[in-house]
């Protein structure tokens, strides 16, 4: 395994927010599993697994951090049925998409545009457009540092919107491979179509292409996202300093340039106060804000 000092958080993370954490913990191979409890244990700080750093936002200074990062893997290998696949939880999850239209197989088309690895979208049972990576999940593997490595299946895997329960209670957990099921053979040019359209859709009502960290907030209900909320409080294209609710979107928030982890936070201040003025309930937050 590889160990890095003072790992910068903006150089990780979507945003390009934040401060440096103690140390950067990254497994090579499998047996480094074994070693790295005594690892943690040596560095001290609190462990983080951290994917692409596309739904963080990272708080400034010298954060008592350990990132963990796991292994991908190009493509994806068999799983237990023909239409089953398991990846690695490091690998990103567009290159994941891309192999499986190479190989014909329809399901997760939905997902197109999401940035991050499988990992991470399975800790935040990433969705859109109708579509969320629970309905396809077959079997998770994980890691905690008092059972090694084991498999859980998905009905023992407790999901919600943006949300993924292992039901390991406080104990440290890490992804370390997922593998999908009931995808179903289907033409790849039908595959490439869904997910062309799917992005194109989302680059016109997006800031994807922006310092962004997807949506800062999860919608109240299906009948109400965030975003109309946001706008009906006057905040598309609010700002403070270098950060601002985007101009397309307003529960998408861009570092526009040279933006301060600060900014950040007084904008979901300011958002959730005019909200509970104006509507009367608390606006749940969907980034992860690290470093508290
Ligand atoms: C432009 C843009 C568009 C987006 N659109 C969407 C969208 O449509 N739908 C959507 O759901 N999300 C969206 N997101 C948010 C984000 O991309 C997803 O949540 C993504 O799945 C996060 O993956 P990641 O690897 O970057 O995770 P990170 O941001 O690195 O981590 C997110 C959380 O997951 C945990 N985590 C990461 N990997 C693991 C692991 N292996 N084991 C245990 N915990 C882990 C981290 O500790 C952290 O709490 C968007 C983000 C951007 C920037």
């Amino acid at each position: 395994m590889r160990v890095l000092s003072n790992p910068s958080l903006a150089e990780r993370t979507s945003l390009r927010l934040g401060g440096w954490a103690l140390a950067e913990v990254c497994i090579e191979e499998e047996q480094d599993w074994e070693k790295l409890p005594e690892v943690l244990h040596r560095l001290g700080g609190a462990p983080l697994v951290l994917g692409r750093g596309s739904n963080v936002l990272a708080k400034d200074g010298e954060l008592p951090l350990i990132l963990l990062r796991v292994p991908g893997q190009k493509g994806g290998s068999w799983g237990q049925e023909e239409t089953s696949v398991q990846a690695l939880a490091g690998q990103s999850l567009p290159g994941f998409l891309a192999f499986l239209q190479r190989h014909s197989l329809s399901g997760l088309e939905g997902l197109t545009g999401i940035p991050g690895t499988i990992g991470g979208a399975a800790a935040m049972n990433a969705g859109s457009y109708g579509c969320s990576l629970d309905e396809y999940l077959e079997r998770v593997q994980l890691w905690t540092p008092e059972e090694g490595l084991f498999w859980r299946k998905a009905q023992d895997v407790r999901f919600g919107y943006r949300f993924f329960d292992p039901g390991l209670q406080d104990r440290f957990w890490v992804v370390t491979r997922v593998e999908f099921k009931a995808l179903h053979k289907e033409d790849p040019q039908a595959v490439r179509q869904n997910m062309r359209r799917v992005y194109q859709q989302k680059k016109q009502t997006q800031p994807i292409l922006s310092r962004t960290c997807g949506c800062v907030f999860k919608n109240p209900d299906p009948e109400s996202p965030a975003g109309a909320l946001l706008e009906d409080c006057g905040l598309k294209g609010f700002r403070c300093g270098g950060m601002g609710f985007s101009e397309i979107h307003a529960n998408f928030m861009v570092n526009h340039k040279r933006g301060k982890t600060h900014e950040a936070l007084a904008l979901i201040e300011i958002a959730r106060e005019r909200c509970r003025n104006r509507f009367g309930f608390e606006l749940e937050l969907e980034v992860r804000v690290i470093g508290d």
